[in-house]
């Protein structure tokens, strides 16, 4: 076992990060044409900021887009030319097209040595509307669907009718239209619940369109407290899902990774076989010498920057908005990346000793800011692992592997150089 070794972040850290930012995504509206039951701004949760039918103006979003331009122009990279993802979400992003097509278009005249490509999350409620504008700027598109019109059926528009008609006419014709598009840019994102399955989603996709779907849970964090019996009667779990399909051995050759069992042994491999080399550093470097940053979390802006509807700059869109690092205000973007590193490095040092001792350190998958009281004195950590507990988690995966001999290679040859 490895001897973590204690690393801070600096502001030249996160100002490096932002250089070679690799995606921003836009909170273009709050707003949304339906009114989905689990919906992470509905009902059932709390933390983020209260939906107002908000829309994100241009103005917010070229004072970025510009601040960015700079910091991106100040260090000229001799190598490649960088690429940035620019992401659009909502609500329902295309309630908001207007701002959509203007960023684009500002974005696509940039004189600027960067790459640019687009994407978007919808509800394809509209993408009849739109779709010829999201095909000609080659969007990829991640479609939210939920299976079969009884599956789709918490997707609900205001007046509580189910969306499943419309959303699914309109991608058919999406496909009709522009099959090689179709093909090449569009997945789709399922949510598990208790009016569908694995099986009955995964089935529906594929045979309807040709895809794999991304079947995610119900998000457990940050439920309301007077909403966790409602939580928990809408809930399923995926593997239970699939362990009781007739077809589960055939369903999760298919899913491959997407099993959450396969997922595990995957970051098993990788982590503690010895087998796999990320990059050609650890061919060269003493393991036991390279510094972990604890914790699963990552750094600001090593992955992406979320800009909400009400001008909050935070890491991602999946955690509260009281994260937010900074924010653009009155033309102005205020990030102090001091501020924002020690910041980062406070959270991680509240967590150190645990982390510390914890077993599952080297392949931690925790996010930070879904740990409950990280803000509080003493934040206890849920996914911690004792060494029994790591002993636990090491023999499911080698049952799993032992019960599934093949998904070695499988995995060693498909999954790793995806
Ligand atoms: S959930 Fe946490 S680890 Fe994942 S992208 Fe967001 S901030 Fe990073
Ligand atoms: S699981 Fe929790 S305690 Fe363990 S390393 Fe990750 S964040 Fe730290």
């Amino acid at each position: 076992m490895n001897i973590m070794k204690k690393i801070k972040i600096t502001g030249n850290n996160i100002e490096d990060l932002l250089i070679n930012l690799g995606q921003i995504t836009l909170e273009v509206t709050d707003a949304c044409n339906l009114k989905c039951k689990y919906c992470a701004y509905g009902d059932l949760y709390s933390g983020y900021d209260v939906r107002e039918n908000k829309y994100l103006s241009f103005e917010t979003v070229k004072t970025l887009i510009d601040y960015l331009s700079e910091l991106w122009k100040s260090k000229i990279s001799t190598s490649q030319i960088p690429k940035t993802h620019i992401g659009f979400y909502g609500g329902e992003p295309l309630m908001n097209i207007k701002l959509i097509k203007k960023t684009v278009e500002y974005i696509e005249n940039l004189n600027i040595r960067r790459n640019f490509a687009f994407i978007m999350t919808t509800n394809a409620m509209l993408l009849d509307r739109y779709m010829n504008f999201l095909v000609e700027k080659k969007f990829n598109l991640l479609i939210s669907l939920d299976g079969d019109s009884e599956g789709q059926s918490y997707r609900v528009n205001h007046s509580g009718r189910n969306s499943f008609d419309i959303v699914y006419r309109n991608v058919k014709l999406l496909q009709a239209k522009y099959p090689q598009y179709f093909e090449e840019h569009v997945e789709f994102n399922s949510v598990l619940h208790n009016r569908n399955s694995v099986e009955r989603t995964f089935t529906f996709i594929k045979n309807e369109f040709a895809k794999k779907p991304t079947i995610a849970e119900l998000n457990s964090f940050g439920i309301r407290e007077d909403k966790i019996d409602e939580f928990y009667a809408t809930y399923n779990n995926k593997a239970k899902s699939l362990y009781s399909s007739d077809n589960c051995d055939k369903l999760s050759d298919e899913m491959f990774v997407g099993v959450p069992q396969t997922k595990e042994l995957f970051s098993f491999l990788k982590y503690y076989s010895g087998n796999v080399f990320v990059n050609y550093n650890y061919l060269l470097f003493d393991k036991s010498k390279l510094k972990y940053i604890t914790t699963g979390t990552c750094s600001p802006f090593s992955r992406k920057l979320f800009l909400t509807v009400n001008g909050k700059i935070i890491q991602c869109e999946r955690i509260h908005h009281s994260f937010a690092l900074g924010n653009v205000e009155n033309g102005k973007v205020n990030l102090d990346f001091e501020y924002v590193a020690t910041r980062f490095n406070a959270y991680l040092d509240k967590l150190y000793k645990q982390c510390l001792t914890c077993f599952r350190k080297q392949y931690c998958n925790q996010c930070f800011y879904s740990i409950p009281g990280i803000d509080g004195e003493k934040p206890t950590c849920n996914s911690f692992m004792n060494k029994e507990d790591f002993e636990e988690y090491k023999m499911r995966c080698l049952n799993h592997l032992n019960k599934y001999p093949k998904l070695y290679k499988k995995l060693m040859t498909e999954a790793f150089t995806e």
